[in-house]
């Protein structure tokens, strides 16, 4: 901005206490905190009394002492699907096998049928309630994941009403590419097929429309193996696009190895991850995203190795890994609450996993994730004693408001 000097803003956040998150000492504490605003991006944050001398600001907005944190951030969603599963819920706790529904056309098959019999508008409005959901809770970053579509209209279909969710409501969508998710039916026995119309006729096409941020794949006995994983990646890695992977809920597959060679942003889920994984995640910087609704729905026990990761220096992050089969979260904040209490992680630990670590796992620290000068103005605010309370309960934290690239949200979200 031509004439803009230090202290000339849009907005300061004043009668705040600041969580910074930006990953040094605790929560990155300023007790008495003030955080300025210049065209959508944090132009200045501090102590009160710090302030430049003979600042302007053409708003002041006063905090009410509440807890200024950044956005918080949902690395791992897939929020954008059709169809309930509730009947399956019911079933299954009445004794009826995975496998059973499964023969009846029941699980992922079932979300598949009804997310491909969605229009594009019926698709959006039933995915909106639980953004919504998430936006309540300071949610300013959202990653959708395709892969109820398993075809090239269906997945573009997915693709485009998570762009639309990002152009309509206060948030930032990042979107990911994952075809390789399941084997739609009209492949079945053709594993190999379906991976080369996922390469080379889904991937570059989707690309080739602007709809894919990453690319994500299920290495899984029950989802591809290892080789039909890297074809995959290699198809990304030729368009230039970076890769995820949900890697080791099951079983150890190779897969944090494998996307660790690949450069990968995070390999997610991980309760069965091995010292190979660690140390090859550790060597090239790919974030471990722990998916605890996940872990809780399907009554898991074996745990991820939180301990060595922390020992290996491998950043962590917490998501939601909302889906209506395996994990029907629409609450960060309960994912929060979760890490810690299942997976034993610092209440420090699953904040910087929402926020600064959730970022990276998309490739976006650089734009957002903590409160540093320079970041997108990705806001919120919190109604809370310490930041550890937004871990350590369910229900029970008040967001009294929250900002997106500088502007605040109306407090009833209402659609362009
Ligand atoms: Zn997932």
């Amino acid at each position: 901005m031509t004439g803009a000097h230090d202290g000339d803003w849009d907005t300061l956040w004043t009668h705040v206490q600041l969580a910074t998150l930006d990953g040094r000492e605790g929560y990155g504490e300023i007790p008495d905190g003030a955080l300025a605003i210049r065209a959508g991006r944090i132009g200045w944050v501090g102590p009160r009394r710090d302030l430049p001398a003979g600042w302007t600001a053409r708003s002041v907005e006063d905090g009410g002492g509440g807890w200024l944190l950044p956005g918080l951030i949902d690395c791992h969603t897939h929020i954008v699907h059709a169809g309930n599963r509730s009947d399956e819920f019911e079933d299954r706790l009445q004794g009826v096998s995975y496998e059973a529904i499964a023969r009846r056309g029941g699980g992922i098959v079932a979300t598949v049928r009804a997310t491909r019999a969605a229009s594009e508008d019926e698709l959006f409005a039933a995915s909106l309630p639980r953004v919504e959901s998430l936006l309540a809770e300071g949610v300013t970053t959202i990653e959708i994941k395709s892969g109820y579509g398993l075809a090239l209209d269906a997945e573009a279909k997915m693709l485009r009403v998570a762009r639309r969710i990002g152009a309509s409501l206060p948030v930032r969508v990042r979107t990911t590419f994952l075809g390789a998710h399941a084997l739609p039916p009209e492949f079945a026995g053709r594993p190999d097929d379906y991976v080369d119309a996922v390469c080379r006729e889904m991937l570059p096409a989707l690309a080739a429309e602007g709809l894919v941020d990453a690319v994500d794949a299920f290495c899984e006995n029950i989802g591809f193996t290892a080789g039909e994983t890297e074809r995959v990646f290699r198809a990304a890695g030729a368009l230039g696009l970076p890769v995820k992977l949900h890697a080791e809920q099951l079983s150890d597959q190779g897969g944090a190895a494998l996307v660790a060679r690949h450069r990968g942003l995070s390999a997610d889920h991980l309760e069965h991850l091995g010292a190979d994984g660690i140390a090859a995640m550790a060597a090239a910087g790919t974030v471990a995203v722990l998916l605890p609704g996940a872990f809780y729905f399907l009554r898991e026990t074996r745990l991820p190795p939180v301990q060595a990761l922390r020992d290996a220096g491998v950043p962590i992050a917490v998501a939601t890994d909302c889906n209506p089969g395996t994990s029907p979260l629409a609450s960060l904040l309960t994912a929060l609450n979760m890490a810690c209490t299942l997976f034993r992680l610092t209440p420090r630990e699953a904040l910087l996993g929402a926020t600064s670590n959730a970022a990276r796992a998309l490739g976006i620290a650089g734009d957002v994730g903590s409160l540093e000068p320079g970041k997108a103005a990705d806001l919120a605010l919190w109604d809370i004693a310490r930041p550890a309370d937004l871990a350590c309960g369910i229900g029970l934290c008040r967001c009294l408001a929250v900002v997106n690239d500088g502007v605040r949200r109306a407090p009833r979200i209402a659609l362009d």
